[in-house]
């Protein structure tokens, strides 16, 4: 299983789509995407291969856009379907996860409680809308909220609808890292996946939050205070 992510001038739909082949190797039982075209996050994802998302997307509709972000999944909560597989979201949000939220059934209780209807059986949507439901305006609020109720194994990619030039990346006790490149950045589950791209890359600590744009990134903890981090170069052999 794996996340990937893109911001930049390049095609981020092919980028998305080779980044995720190049972490094939932990072996996954279905992917997806969601890239914005300009205001609006366009979806699609497809149980089986790569390539099954691939032929998808050429029948289909090939999402046109700078930004987005994909996933490979093994499925832990929900049989593998074109359903289950992620990106999850709302109307605002669109997510990607690796890992497992232990208390997602109290979760969706709650937010059944409060009038949120689920689609799936994942685990992940319960923290797709729990980010909606927090979101007030404020992508970093929300995450801080959310990171505060949710227990368990967590790497995020995340995009606001609202925020069309950004992706916002967490994690806890799965990994993640971001990409640095001219111009552009990425989020990644392993250095392989970005190195076609560049050799630059930050580490991500426990329930640091990301804010990824193709010019700036930028990290903070969960008392919303900035972190200065140091950029990694990596000399694998690829
Ligand atoms: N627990 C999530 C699911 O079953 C994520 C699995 C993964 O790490 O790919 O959808």
């Amino acid at each position: 299983c794996g996340i990937v992510g893109y911001v930049g001038e390049r095609d981020c739909t092919e980028v998305l789509l080779d980044a995720l082949s190049k972490l094939e190797y932990r072996g996954y039982d279905s992917a997806g995407i969601a890239v914005f075209e300009k205001d609006r996050i366009m979806v699609e994802k497809s149980k089986g291969e790569l390539k099954n998302l691939r032929e998808k997307i050429n029948k289909e509709h090939k999402p046109d856009g700078h930004c987005g972000i994909g996933h490979t999944r093994w499925a832990t909560h929900g049989e593998p379907s074109d359903i289950n597989s992620h990106p999850h979201g709302s109307k605002r949000v669109s997510i990607v996860h690796n890992g497992i939220i232990e208390n997602y059934k109290d979760i969706k209780n709650f937010l059944i409680g409060k009038g949120y209807t689920f689609i799936s059986e994942t685990d992940t949507e319960t923290v797709a809308k729990l980010l909606d439901y927090y979101y007030e305006g404020d992508p970093v609020e929300a995450i801080i909220k959310t990171l505060n109720d949710i227990r368990g194994a967590y790497a995020l990619g995340i995009l606001f609808k609202d925020f069309p030039d950004r992706i916002f990346a967490v994690r806890k006790d799965s990994p993640l890292i971001i990409g640095v490149g001219e111009e552009e950045n990425f989020i990644a589950s392993d250095v392989p996946a970005i190195l076609k791209y560049t050799r630059k890359y930050y580490l991500l600590e426990e329930n640091e939050i990301a804010t990824i744009k193709s010019d700036r990134i930028e990290f903070c903890n969960i008392h919303r205070e900035p972190i200065t981090k140091e950029v990694q170069v990596s000399n694998l052999d690829m």
